[in-house]
């Protein structure tokens, strides 16, 4: 069942890819595995999955401890000052920066492990207010700032945008998103590359690739609905 999940999710990447003229492999596919089992997890990976999202730092640790050390995971979720140290030298990209105070902690914290930590930047392009991230007009000068600590990469922008029947609807955000990178890209900030645009989850993947995702985070499609406990 999950493979199968798994293998249509791979099929409607392809397609997207086909209809928007892109290369596959500019798409990383993050499977997102909170409140997954192992079970569950180790199925995916034996199908070829290696990049991982969660977002709890506690779910996050805990299974990359369980599971197989070539997985690449990723944090996802809003993270709080007291949990970077545990977590940044077990993840590939942090997705959910959203202000200086959160980047100063990770790139103290990183120097005292001596890694450089890649991070995105999360922006609330829909400026939902139930939502983390910087609003959009936030972002350049955030990153300025950002971009002058020693330890820590900005490597792009990521959204969460709004739950929608109709996946058309986030066209807009990601495009708004795509052309923000843009922007950024144009002001060769030193530190600073946009080659991630991390956007688009079960409802509105294959759209956010037509327009311009690199990575897409998708749980619900490939192993079912979540029961949170
Ligand atoms: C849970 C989550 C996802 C995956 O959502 P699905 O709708 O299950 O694909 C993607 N991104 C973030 C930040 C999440 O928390």
């Amino acid at each position: 069942m999950l493979k199968e999940n798994y293998l249509k999710v791979e099929e409607n990447i392809k397609a997207a890819c086909e209809r928007s003229g892109r290369k596959i492999e500019e798409i990383t596919l993050i499977a997102v595995s909170k409140t997954r089992p192992y079970e569950d997890i180790i199925r995916i990976y034996d199908a070829g999955q290696r990049d991982f999202g969660e977002n709890r730092v506690q779910e996050l640790t805990r299974k990359f401890e369980e599971l197989p050390e070539d997985i690449r995971w990723h944090m996802i979720g809003h993270l709080q000052q007291n949990k970077v140290r545990q977590v940044i030298d077990k993840t590939v990209l942090i997705h959910s920066v959203d202000s200086l105070r959160l980047a100063e902690t990770i790139s103290k914290e990183a120097q005292k492990k001596q890694i450089i930590v890649d991070i995105l930047i999360e922006v609330n392009v829909a400026e939902e207010e139930t939502k983390f991230g910087i609003k959009v007009d936030e972002t350049v000068k955030l990153i300025e700032k950002i971009a002058s600590l020693p330890a820590i990469k900005i490597c792009g922008l990521m959204t969460i945008a709004p739950f929608v029947e109709n996946p058309e609807e986030n066209r807009d955000v990601f495009r708004k998103l795509k052309q923000l990178s843009i922007d950024i890209e144009g002001k060769k900030i030193d530190n600073v590359s946009m080659k991630c645009l991390s956007m688009g989850m079960t409802n509105d993947y294959t759209v956010a690739i037509e327009e311009g995702a690199t990575c897409i985070r998708v749980g619900t499609a490939i192993f079912g609905n979540r029961h949170y406990m």
